[in-house]
Order: C-alpha cells, then sequence, then structure tokens
C-alpha cells in the first residue's frame, strides 16, 4: 500500500515540499493530499504590494502553479478547506470544507505542517472599522488594487517595517497622500542602524510621504468606516488604513496537538525539517530555522526561507538524504528610488549576542562618481574584532544599490573575514561601480576596526 502525505498549507514551504517529494516518489508510492484553506495554492505573497501599485496588473500572475496543474502531477490540492485539528493518535486531521461547510477526517503516515504566518492585530478601538486592512493574502492584495484604482484620498500606513513602506510606495505612486506612522524611532528599524534608517525617513519626506516616528496609534476612529487614526498627540485624516504591524507563526493547530514549539514560538524542527513527534514535518514562516551566525534557532518570515525549507523537507519526504543548512535572515526591499538590504547582525545585535563586533561604515556613489546614474550608497560592514570575520552588513541607497548584499550573505557563509573581503576580485565598468567597489571600502574600514 502507497504512503500517504497531508500537507497542511499550500503556498511555498507546502507546495515546494509538495513538488519535491513527488518528483523522487510516485503516485503508487506516495499520495500526496495538500489543504489550503484560501482560495490560492502556490502564490507570490511578495508580489502582493506591486499589484496594488498597478505595476503588475494581473493578480493570477502572482500565482506559480494552479491546482490543476498540481493534479497534473497527481498532487491532489483542496483550496477553501481548513485543517482544524491534528489527531496524532488516529495518525489523521480534521478538515472543514468551507464551500460546503462540513467536516471530515482524512488519515495521513506523514504530514507536512506549512501553515506560514499571520499579520499581527492590533487590539486597538476601531480595528474592525471599514476601510482598515491588511496586506498579507491575495485577496487583501486584490482589495486594495481595488481601492487604489477607485479613487485617491488619505492612506495611512500604521507599520515602518518592509510591508508597510512596501504599502506605502503602492498607494504614493496611485496618486494617495500617504502617512507612515511607527512606533519606532526610525522606519525598519528592526533591519538597519538608525542612521541609515533615517536616510530611508529623509527620502520618503522628499517626495511628499508623512512619516510620523515614535509614535503609537491608539485608536482608528470612525462610526462604520474609518476617518482618522488617534495618536497620543496627534490625529491623521483617513479614508483608508493599511496594517503593517508584521507576522506571527500560524502554530496554534501544532501546539494543540502537543508537537514541540522551539524558544521562538515556532515549530521546532531539526536540520532535516523534522518536528518533535514521528512522522511529522515542518516548514516556512511557522518554523524555526538556524540562525548561521550565532547558532540560535530564530522564526524569521521570508519566502527564501521557506521555499528552501520547503524543498529539503520535500527531499526527505522523497526518500533522499537532505539538511537544511540554516539562514542569514538575508533581506531587501525597495521605496521608490532608495534600496535597502541587510544580511545577518546589526552592531548592536552582534554585540546583544556576546560577539566583540565591530562596524565598517562607507559612504559613496553606486556607479563611478562621474558617471550621469550615479547616486549614494551607504554601506555597514560588521565584523568580529580580532578575526575580522564578517557577521553582518547593511546597504542603503539607489538604483543598483541593494544587491549588492548578496556578496556579503556569500561572503558571511562561507566564513570570509573583512580582510578577505577588502580585495576580491569584483566587477567593474563606470556604469556599475567605482573601480574599488564600496563594498571594498566599507570592508576595509571594518578591518581597520577589527584588526587594529
Ligand atoms: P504562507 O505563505 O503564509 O502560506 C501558508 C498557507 O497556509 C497560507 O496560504 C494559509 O492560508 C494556509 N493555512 C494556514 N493554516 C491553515 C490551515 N489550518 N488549514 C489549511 N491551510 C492553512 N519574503 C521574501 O523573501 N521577499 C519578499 O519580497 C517578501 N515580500 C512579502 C510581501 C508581503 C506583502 C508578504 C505578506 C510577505 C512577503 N514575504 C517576502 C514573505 C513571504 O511571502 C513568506 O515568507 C512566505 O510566503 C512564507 O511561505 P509559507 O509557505 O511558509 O507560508
Amino acid at each position: 500500500m502507497s504512503e500517504r502525505l497531508v500537507v497542511i498549507g499550500g503556498d511555498a514551504a507546502g507546495m515546494s515540499a509538495a513538488s519535491q517529494a513527488r518528483r523522487r516518489r510516485g503516485a503508487d508510492d506516495l499520495e500526496i493530499t495538500a489543504f489550503e484553506r484560501s482560495s490560492w495554492v502556490s502564490y507570490s505573497a511578495c508580489g502582493e504590494p506591486y499589484h496594488v501599485a498597478g505595476y503588475v496588473d494581473r493578480l493570477e500572475s502572482l500565482v506559480a502553479r494552479t491546482p490543476q496543474q498540481f493534479a497534473a502531477m497527481d498532487i491532489d490540492v483542496h483550496t477553501r478547506h481548513e485543517v482544524t485539528e491534528i489527531d496524532l493518535a488516529k495518525r489523521a486531521v480534521v478538515v472543514r470544507d468551507l464551500q460546503e461547510g462540513r467536516s471530515f477526517l482524512t488519515e495521513f503516515d506523514q504530514l507536512l505542517i506549512a501553515t506560514g504566518a499571520r499579520a499581527m492585530r492590533p487590539t486597538i478601538r476601531g480595528r474592525d472599522l471599514e476601510g482598515v486592512h491588511e496586506l498579507r493574502t491575495l485577496d487583501d492584495a486584490a482589495r486594495l488594487r481595488q481601492i487604489a484604482d477607485a479613487g485617491t484620498g488619505n492612506v495611512v500606513v500604521v507599520g515602518g517595517g518592509y510591508i508597510g513602506l512596501e504599502a506605502a510606495e503602492a498607494f504614493h505612486v496611485q496618486g494617495w497622500n500617504v502617512t507612515v506612522v511607527t512606533s519606532g524611532q526610525r522606519v525598519l528599524d528592526r533591519t538597519l542602524h538608525s542612521d541609515m534608517g533615517q536616510k530611508v525617513v529623509d527620502s520618503m519626506r522628499r517626495v511628499g510621504i508623512e512619516v510620523v516616528l515614535g509614535t503609537r496609534v491608539e485608536c482608528l476612529n470612525g462610526s462604520t468606516r474609518v476617518e482618522s487614526v488617534g495618536c497620543s498627540d496627534s490625529t491623521h485624516p483617513a479614508d483608508l488604513v493599511v496594517l503593517g504591524l508584521g507576522s506571527e507563526p500560524e502554530v496554534e493547530l501544532a501546539e494543540a496537538a502537543g508537537i514541540t514549539l522551539g524558544s521562538t514560538g515556532a515549530i521546532a524542527v531539526d536540520d532535516h525539517q523534522r518536528t518533535a513527534a514521528a512522522g511529522v514535518w515542518s516548514a516556512g514562516d511557522c518554523a524555526e530555522a538556524m540562525h548561521r551566525v550565532t547558532g540560535k534557532p530564530v522564526n524569521i518570515h521570508l519566502g527564501t526561507i521557506a521555499n528552501k525549507a520547503g524543498r529539503v523537507a520535500g527531499i526527505n519526504l522523497g526518500g533522499e538524504d537532505a539538511v537544511f543548512p540554516g539562514v542569514l535572515g538575508t533581506a531587501i526591499t525597495k521605496i521608490l528610488d532608495t534600496e535597502i538590504s541587510a544580511t545577518g547582525l546589526r552592531l548592536a545585535e552582534a554585540k546583544a549576542e556576546g560577539f566583540d563586533a565591530v562596524e565598517g561604515r562607507a559612504t559613496g556613489t553606486t556607479t563611478a562618481g562621474y558617471y550621469p546614474t550615479a547616486s549614494e550608497i551607504t554601506i555597514s560592514t560588521v565584523a568580529e574584532r580580532r578575526t575580522g570575520r564578517i557577521i553582518g552588513a547593511q546597504i542603503v541607497g539607489g538604483s543598483g544599490a541593494a544587491k549588492r548584499i548578496d556578496v556579503f550573505a556569500t561572503a558571511i557563509w562561507s566564513n570570509m573575514t573583512v580582510q578577505d573581503l577588502a580585495w576580491v576580485d569584483l566587477a567593474y565598468a563606470p556604469p556599475f561601480s567605482g573601480v574599488w567597489d564600496l563594498i571594498h571600502i566599507s570592508a576595509r574600514n571594518a578591518a581597520r576596526l577589527a584588526l587594529g
């Protein structure tokens, strides 16, 4: 008899795993059934802000594979089906068909929990007023795009993380008056050093986006529709509010089934994506991953991690042996012409983790200074004192700045030092960099401090 694999959650982690398992084991050997609560599978949440902005016109183009395409691979996908319980003793899940309103039991031999993360919901007054939205699911993106297309007005984005910034760009280019309110002293304050966060704030203000820092939203006002956002000492008119307060792992199902959670609150997994329960696997935003610099578990919500962790789970479920090598939390975003990226640890994080760390800084231009598209770029390189081992980097700058972070991610991944990086044979031509790239200069500055 064939084994039965049930996948809970039909996006990046779940469907990567299902596809990889199927490549290695035919349908006569492994039955694969995936349950997805929403109407979509295998979609790119990452593309949602660009749909709202109007850069990507068709929502459907954010979908990598449809249930029909999975069916052609003998993967049985059920959208609008929510798993409401995992019964480890019976080796079964309880599934609610959201269309028909009935529940049924599906047995499994192997189970993959890939339930992802959900947007954080504030408990403030007015949360449920009309006109208050999140940007998490494709349905959220479709609704926000409809609103953006229907006219213009005042939008308040609550939260200065990358989803908040991407939402701010989307409505700015759609002609709305945008205000970003954040409790942080800067935007992206969990990603960037504060002065680099300030550069992003300055670039937003230059294009007319209002940024309100160090301010908590206390209430959303209106009778049925939102009309304004109330903060401790200011009120901001709002026809629309987009909440971008971060995300938390969806672990309630796993927790209720007695599956061990880790210190981050996400599902604890080993380097094969196995949970502590036999035959139960987990990957993606709902699961922990090991940070390669600290060696500690983290729960970072990125599509890059979800795809790779899902792939590892799927290879293992397919009968081969794959190890998830860990993460650096490498992330990249932009707001209009300002690009932002980061990898590894910031100086403050490195110190909090017990590293004797230094930071090398460099500000210059993205291209040769004389080239017409030259714009400012700042790079921060964090390294361990004495050894010079690179442990983090952040970049803020104009077009072409942010993808330089991949050099740092590769360097950290392979335990390079700032002394090495300062001499690496990087490509040069005037439209792309100076003859010494800012990467070299920032690494050289870090080496000077690290080695004394
Ligand atoms: P999810 O994508 O959250 O999928 C989990 C799925 O499980 C969901 O579809 C959910 O409906 C389903 N589910 C949950 N519970 C159940 C249940 N009980 N029964 C059935 N189904 C269930 N990452 C990047 O790396 N780069 C980016 O540029 C980027 N941009 C982003 C922009 C936005 C607006 C958002 C929201 C996220 C972005 N991300 C980005 C993060 C990235 O999208 C996530 O890390 C990735 O989608 C995680 O994949 P996942 O499969 O773990 O979880």
